[in-house]
């Protein structure tokens, strides 16, 4: 039978705040276990939550961006049940009444531009980590994430193929990183996302059983996870059997689904309004504060990038990914303008070395040695013929591994172009001399070992001959 997937995706970002959503305590990811924390963090009996305001303007400042309803009246609720790594024995999320309502991602298709709806983005905390099999047989747990503040991001179920769900996370990460309010990192679990999967036979509306697809920790991962499901599912359904609401966990070793719990309700969870916490009033003005501070969007930057410095828009797309990127390619240019160079550059060589490094995370770029402003100069020596794009590789390489400056690279090793004529013409004597029956060759219409001498002479001069001049010189002297 012909089937076609219902997903909606539930992303949990975790926030840069200092700290935690409800206490004091650091919020930064990769301390030493358990040092993060304190009685009102660890749930001890007594203690009661203060609210973090940058949580909330967070929060709104991603409501605004993603085109949402922006509650003026929202509440705190109880999500109750028992886990290890949730000491109080319930979190505190919203539930009835979430901070931003509706709202929309656009994202790009085969077949065009698609719109994803959300449903809703609410603020909760998250939970503390489980750690197995680090101390022979015994768990232990970590609180140090207890309290972290986490977006919780929920689509409709929009979504039509792992492909699309792909292109929505890669969006809404990179909405998130320009907000600055989330660094994105999958692997270190700062931006996480569950599926939920059906399928229905193609032309019906009614929804098919619902599957929850947990632990992906990479864009790849989440795409592979879901092709698997749809394949399952429709598998299950052809050969006549019923699927269950579950949910199952991804295992990236073996690429399959494995089913865990049987899938809870909302009922389940027992929500109630957190009585320790008053009910969240947003005003006007506090909506407005937030929208000044809005940085430029994505979307808009990609068609600046096409109207400001003349660039294809395949160019602006690549740029505008990462705002870090963004941001580098920007303080190149203005160091020294020549867009579309500095665009090759940043799109070939330095994302080169983002992917080599996995510097996946955001704004890595700025600790690294190459400063925009040095890819800037290293440019301007190729525009005015001190190097050539041959050498120009290879400065680029010393620049990242020695952090040199560039006019530096070129006068230690002695880089300069020869752009001077008897320079040229006597490497070319030199090779015609050595290559005497090449010349016979050549002479007799041999063309293609033109290609032979400009590489001679090119060995000759330790690469540093103008290319340009080279070629007119060589053309001359084979052909006297
Ligand atoms: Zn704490």
């Amino acid at each position: 039978m012909n089937y076609e997937a219902v997903i909606g995706l539930e992303v949990h970002a975790e926030l840069l705040t200092q700290s935690k959503v409800f206490c004091g305590c650091s919020a930064k990811f990769g301390a030493p276990p358990n040092q993060n924390t304190c009685p009102i963090c660890l749930g001890m009996p007594g203690s009661l939550p203060v609210l973090n305001r940058r949580v909330v303007e967070y929060a709104v400042r991603a409501g605004l961006a993603a085109g949402c309803r922006i509650a003026r009246y929202s509440r705190w609720a109880r999500k109750n049940y028992f886990y290890p790594d949730l000491p109080k024995g319930y979190q505190i999320s919203q539930y009835e009444l979430p901070v931003c309502v509706g709202g929309m991602i656009d994202i790009e298709t085969d077949a065009g531009s698609k719109r994803v709806r959300l449903t809703r983005i609410h603020m909760e905390e998250d939970t503390g980590k489980n750690i197995h099999d680090a101390h022979g047989d015994a768990s232990l747990v970590d609180f140090n994430r207890c309290g972290v503040p986490l977006l919780e991001i929920v689509s409709e179920p929009d979504i039509a193929s792992a492909q699309e769900a792909g292109a929505y996370l890669r969006k809404l990460r990179t909405l998130l990183q320009y907000l600055e309010i989330c660094d994105g990192n999958m692997e270190e679990g700062s931006f996480r996302c569950d599926a939920n999967v059906s399928v229905r036979p193609r032309g019906t509306t009614a929804f098919g059983t619902k599957v929850e697809v947990k632990n992906m920790n990479s864009f790849r991962a989440v795409e592979r996870a879901i092709a698997y499901e749809i394949t399952r599912q429709a598998e299950v359904l052809d050969s006549g059997g019923r699927l269950i609401q579950e949910t199952r966990h991804w295992d990236p070793d073996r690429e399959v689904t494995r089913p865990g719990r049987t899938k809870e309700f909302a009922e389940d969870y027992r929500y109630f309004p957190d009585p320790d916490l008053l009910p969240l009033i947003v005003s006007d003005e506090w909506v407005d504060t937030v929208r000044r501070d809005i940085p430029e969007l994505p979307d808009a930057r990609r068609q600046r990038f096409v109207s400001e410095y003349g660039l294809p828009e395949y160019d602006a797309d690549v740029l505008t990914m990462r705002k870090d990127v963004a941001d580098y390619y920007e303080s190149a240019v203005r160091a020294y303008r020549n867009p579309k160079a500095l665009s090759n550059w940043v799109m070939g060589d330095v994302l080169r070395i983002i992917r080599e490094r996995k510097l996946e995370n955001n704004l890595v770029i700025h600790d690294w040695p190459v400063a925009p402003e040095r890819l800037a100069a290293m440019v301007e020596l190729l525009d005015s013929g001190e190097i050539s794009s041959k050498i120009a590789k290879a400065v680029f390489e010393e620049m990242v591994s020695t952090g040199k400056t560039p006019v530096q690279i070129v006068a230690e090793q002695g880089l300069t172009q020869i752009s001077d004529e008897p320079a040229i013409l006597a490497a070319i004597d030199q090779v015609i001399a050595a290559h005497a029956g090449k010349v016979a060759e050549y002479r007799a219409g041999k063309d293609k070992l033109f290609g032979f001498f400009v590489g001679q002479v090119m060995k000759a001069t330790q690469g540093k001959a103008n290319p340009q001049k080279l070629n007119e010189l060589l053309k001359a002297k084979l052909s006297a």
